[in-house]
């Protein structure tokens, strides 16, 4: 049987479409080729906007018509949240109802269960799966619904496949979840003894000379604790490398979020990094035109994001989602218009940022891992320890490998 596994949204996403995959191949099922009809095409689904379940149906849709015979299975958040509107008797949108016409069977993920999936996007870099879910329930947000409650494996078993990733030939390894500061909850573990026991893998005998990095791919700021932070900045094989959801700068609306921090209490948190490991690429999500963030609220929240000295800023703009609670909340809500302005600034911000943070780092030695991408015009890429994109003239011997070099010198900016 020919299948063609189709992933949208999140590196989780790719890390279990991958792990499918490889069951079905196990099976003896046989890829599709992208030329050809597939007999069973799977689609896994991602529901973090509007946008997202609207690219969804797109991409159902289009899979539809160009494998007219295949049989269209749809799993993911987006087939969860529609499994729970039928379970509640809600009536579906017309849009949604028109998919369930094109497919024959919506397979939510299993909510309860723990499953282990990791993934290689080319040949350097593993997604490597260690949480699942969240109970955080943001106002806002639908994952929770879609995901289930956190959960995750046991150190022994990351530490195992870990292992695997990197007998098979990864140099870096990014961990992945939907709440993965929140490890350990379900085994009694904690977050920290994972990150130990995986700058330890090395230590096994046949591993002894393997050169490799780890990246923490998210943390939320209340569960990265500076701990944490310090470990990191003594480790072997973590990358400086942060990326923390802030989603508001005014503490009025991440009450009303339902965050479970302060602005003091991240700026406290970037302050540390800044302090322990200064040249550290810090990555922070961002929401606009949340309900309720009225032009004072904005303005406050803006100027909290100028200031505070990170390098990058992941800008998402809130759209309403069934059955949260935001949507049972009074507030004022804000103009699409305005959503778009305030991404448009934060867009901006961000940009400066991250230029300033490259200019910094002129002229400074840093690790770099080649990727196998080659540009039109014949040039390798890859990211340093601190995630500066560089590059400079193909050259096919150094993909996987790590180099030193000088930015600007060496390789160029990216
Ligand atoms: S922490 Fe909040 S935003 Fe993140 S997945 Fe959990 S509920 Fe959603």
């Amino acid at each position: 049987m020919k299948v063609r596994v189709v992933t949208l949204g999140c590196k989780l996403n790719f890390a279990e479409s991958s792990a499918l995959m490889n069951t079905l191949l196990a099976k003896g099922c046989v890829r599709a080729k992208p030329s050809e009809a597939a007999d069973l095409v799977i689609v896994n689904t991602c529901t973090v906007t509007d946008t997202a379940d609207h690219k969804d149906r797109q991409v159902i849709h289009r899979l539809k018509r160009e494998n007219p015979e295949a049989k269209i299975i749809v799993t993911g958040c987006y087939a969860a949240l529609i499994r729970q509107k039928q379970t509640r008797g809600e009536q579906l949108s017309d849009a949604d109802t028109a998919i369930l016409r094109q497919i024959n069977h919506l397979i939510p993920k299993d909510l309860e269960h723990f499953h282990p999936a990791y993934s290689r996007d080319d040949r350097t870099r593993c997604f490597l799966k260690v949480q699942d879910g969240c109970n955080y329930f943001c106002t806002y947000c639908t994952i929770p619904f879609a995901r289930g409650r956190s959960r995750n494996p046991r150190i022994a078993h990351v530490v195992e496949q870990a292992q695997q990733a990197l007998r098979e030939g990864a140099k870096e390894i990014i961990l992945t979840g939907v709440n993965m500061g929140d490890f350990g909850r379900s085994t009694g573990e904690t977050f920290i003894e994972l990150l130990r026991a995986l700058d330890q893998l090395d230590n096994n005998s046949d591993l002894g000379q393997t050169e490799y990095r780890i990246r923490i791919s998210s943390c939320e700021p209340n569960l990265l604790t500076d701990e944490i932070i310090d470990f990191v900045a003594g480790s072997r094989h973590f990358a400086p490398h942060f990326h923390i959801p802030l989603q508001s700068g005014n503490n009025e609306m991440l009450k009303i979020m339902h965050r479970h921090y302060t602005r003091e209490l991240f700026e406290e948190r970037i302050e540390h990094i800044r302090r322990v490991i200064p040249h550290a690429f810090i990555g922070v999500d961002c929401m606009v035109g949340v309900r309720g963030e009225s032009e004072e609220r904005w303005q406050d929240y803006l100027a909290f994001i100028q200031r505070l000295p990170v390098s990058q800023l992941h800008v998402f703009t809130y759209s309403e989602r069934a059955n949260t609670r935001m949507l049972e909340m009074n507030l004022e809500v804000v103009p699409m218009k305005e959503r778009e302005r305030c991404s448009q600034i934060l867009h901006q911000v961000s940009q400066d940022k991250t230029n300033n943070f490259y200019q910094q780092h002129m002229g400074q030695q840093a690790v770099v891992l080649w990727e196998s991408k080659k540009s039109q015009d014949g040039r390798i890429f890859g990211f340093t320890e601190n995630y500066i994109k560089v590059s400079c003239p193909y050259d096919k011997a150094k993909i996987n490998h790590f180099e030193s070099i000088i930015i600007g010198c060496d390789a160029q900016l990216s």
